[in-house]
């Protein structure tokens, strides 16, 4: 198929939205535009760049032009092309709010319609077509339909008259029947989104070609991304990925299942363009090695904490046995076996490990991670498969979180913590439970125990990210525990404790229609119960031995529920506690009224880094 035609065909199927939305571009009649754009903060993002070579800072404006256009793919994805988006739109103050949210919907409200005639947004965004039922897809094809890199459409045989009109040929889709009567059509990401990916690629490539002298190995990780943008499987590229030590990176692609909130498969594309900070990296390495302890050590029975593999850095101690008790060699023939069950070519297993904690600065953000809440913190890949046998790489976003620090944190923890304990919050500590957190979602169980062909993120579907959030949270907090027990972590148990629950509130901002906002609702609420947060008029006062034994608790509750793949179960706890209560929402308000923002926004790209010199050059 030819560009142009596959441009025709995007704009055809989006064209029933894009006809709505240009009726719709007035501001919602009292939606309080000016006080939720004080609501985010912008920050500069930035990095030393004195200490980049040339080569660096003529890879790092490809990588940048890369990453504008997954930004471009989110916003097809989740609403309509951007430029479409923003038409006709005059007021500077609005069409800032539609490209913070990437549309018309208040991502940290709860996703409220702010533009006029706009209604809520649906759960499947554009993944999907408009009323679709994943219960009506059958048994067998759910494995397609719920491919995470394809988009989902009904057959409509007028479609394929119209194409016959143009004297074109329809999108290559494939077909299946539905048990409701329809047909469902599915089509892969390299297929629709192409009329972006052939320039992002070529933008990937040229960032390799200036690299290549001075670092093969990144270099080599950008043309196989290439290969995967346009084959749709990320497996080769991904592995590359996590045994990179390069001062520069990129995460980009199609990666978090976040925005599809109806079956919580389809994945988004983003792209986070990143520095690497060598000096923090070297304090986190320690960490990685104490993981299979750490893991050990969890509060629950033996089958919910099994063994970690490649994530695990010490040599296992037991040989590992096959159901008649043969020992199963760790090598290559094991992993190449599982990778092809899974459809993948083999795959040598690493020598060493290739799990890694990594300290960033974050110099662009575009596309999913853009949106909403901003992510100061990456534990990928998301393959479960990937993640068992070659580990993850859990990155922290350092400069980004510093800004949330000081811009949020702190002002949070003036207006809701008790002045006694205001000075244990802190950056060490709010860094080290971020990292915790990262660390913590390659912790527990990874498939169902009764049915270990199951995966717990297929067992759960959509109510997934809230419950692993909280998961990452609550054993990110155990873990700091147990380091400070075991003395391989500086500092007071306190203050980790007393910052953690300031961050609390600030995610719980976020909302019910963000992951993390749920996670923390179900946090907060839980800790109430337990009775170690005290209301007092001048403030919250956290009971540190309560909470000590509330947070294992709740480690154990959530670890249950995912070996069980207790979806029932999940539900109960989503209805009981991923909400905001009175008391909470009364400290909210107070939070809001002081215009503490929410969020921040960035100040990026190529001109803020100063190196339009080099994308001159490029042109
Ligand atoms: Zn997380």
């Amino acid at each position: 198929m030819t560009l142009q035609k596959i441009q025709r065909a995007i704009v055809f199927t989006t064209s029933l939205i894009i006809a709505s939305g240009l009726n719709a571009q007035k501001l919602k009649k009292g939606y309080p535009i000016k006080d939720r754009l004080i609501s985010y903060k912008q920050i500069t993002l930035t990095t030393d760049t004195s200490q980049l070579t040339e080569a660096e800072r003529k890879c790092i404006v490809h990588l940048i032009k890369a990453a504008q256009h997954a930004d471009n793919i989110f916003w097809m994805q989740t609403y309509m092309k951007k430029e479409d988006a923003l038409k006709g739109i005059k007021d500077p103050d609005l069409k800032q709010f539609i490209k913070i949210n990437y549309g018309p919907w208040d991502r940290l409200n709860n996703d409220a319609p702010f533009l006029d005639g706009i209604g809520s947004k649906t759960k499947g965004v554009n993944f999907y077509p408009d009323g679709f039922d994943p219960d009506q897809v059958m048994e067998d094809m759910k494995f397609r339909v719920f491919d995470p890199y394809t988009v989902v459409y009904y057959f409509n045989p007028k479609d394929a008259e119209k194409y016959q009109k143009m004297g074109q040929m329809p999108p290559p889709r494939e077909r299946f029947p539905s048990l409701d009567g329809k047909e469902i059509e599915i089509e892969s990401y390299s297929m629709v989104y192409q009329n972006e990916l052939i320039p992002l690629t070529e933008e990937l490539r040229a960032a390799s070609e200036a690299i290549q002298d001075e670092d093969p190995d990144f270099a080599e990780y950008l043309t196989q991304r290439i290969d995967g943008l346009f084959t749709n499987d990320y497996v080769m590229s991904d592995i590359s990925w996590l045994n990179l030590n390069s001062h520069l990176d990129i995460i980009i692609g199609p990666i978090e299942n976040y925005e599809d909130k109806l079956t919580g498969s389809k994945t988004s594309f983003e792209a986070y363009v990143l520095v690497r900070d060598r000096e923090w990296g070297k304090k986190l390495e320690k960490y990685v090695a104490l993981l299979p302890q750490l893991q050990a050590g969890l509060p629950v029975e033996e089958k919910y904490k099994p063994e970690l593999g490649a994530n695990s850095v010490t040599e296992k101690e037991e040989p590992t046995t096959d159901e008649d008790g043969n020992i199963i060699e760790e090598g290559v023939e094991a992993v190449s076996e599982i990778i092809e069950i899974e459809g993948f070519p083999p795959v040598e297993k690493p020598e060493k490990p290739m799990s890694q904690l990594a300290v960033f600065d974050a110099i662009y953000y575009a596309g999913d991670c853009n949106s909403g809440s901003k992510t100061i913190a990456v534990n990928l890949p998301n393959h479960e498969v990937i993640q068992e046998y070659f580990g993850t790489r859990r990155s922290q976003l350092k400069n980004t979180m510093k800004a949330k620090f000081d811009e949020i944190v702190i002002p949070i923890s003036q207006k809701v913590i008790h002045p006694s304990q205001r000075k244990k919050i802190n950056f060490n500590s709010f860094f080290s439970n971020v990292m915790f957190h990262e660390v913590a979602h390659g912790l527990g169980i990874k498939n169902v125990i009764e049915n270990p062909n199951q995966t717990v993120r297929e067992a759960l579907g959509a109510t997934y990210s809230a419950i692993e959030e909280c998961k990452a949270d609550v054993l990110g907090l155990y873990m700091v525990t147990k380091l400070i027990d075991m003395k391989e972590l500086d500092g007071d148990l306190e203050d980790y404790y007393v910052t953690f629950v300031a961050s609390v509130y600030r995610s719980v901002r976020f909302g019910a229609s963000s992951a993390h906002g749920k996670a923390n609702m179900i946090t907060y609420n839980t800790l109430i119960k337990s009775g170690c947060l005290e209301n007092t008029s001048k403030g919250i006062k956290v009971d540190i031995p309560k909470m000590r034994t509330a947070i294992e608790g709740l480690a154990a509750e959530l670890l249950h529920l995912q070996g069980d793949g207790d979806l029932a179960g999940v539900e109960k706890m989503l209805s009981e506690r991923g909400k905001i209560g009175e008391s909470l929402k009364a400290q909210l308000d107070i939070l809001n009224a002081a215009n503490i923002p929410v969020d921040i926004v960035f100040d990026q790209g190529i001109h803020t880094l100063g190196l339009d010199k080099y994308a001159e050059e490029s042109e």
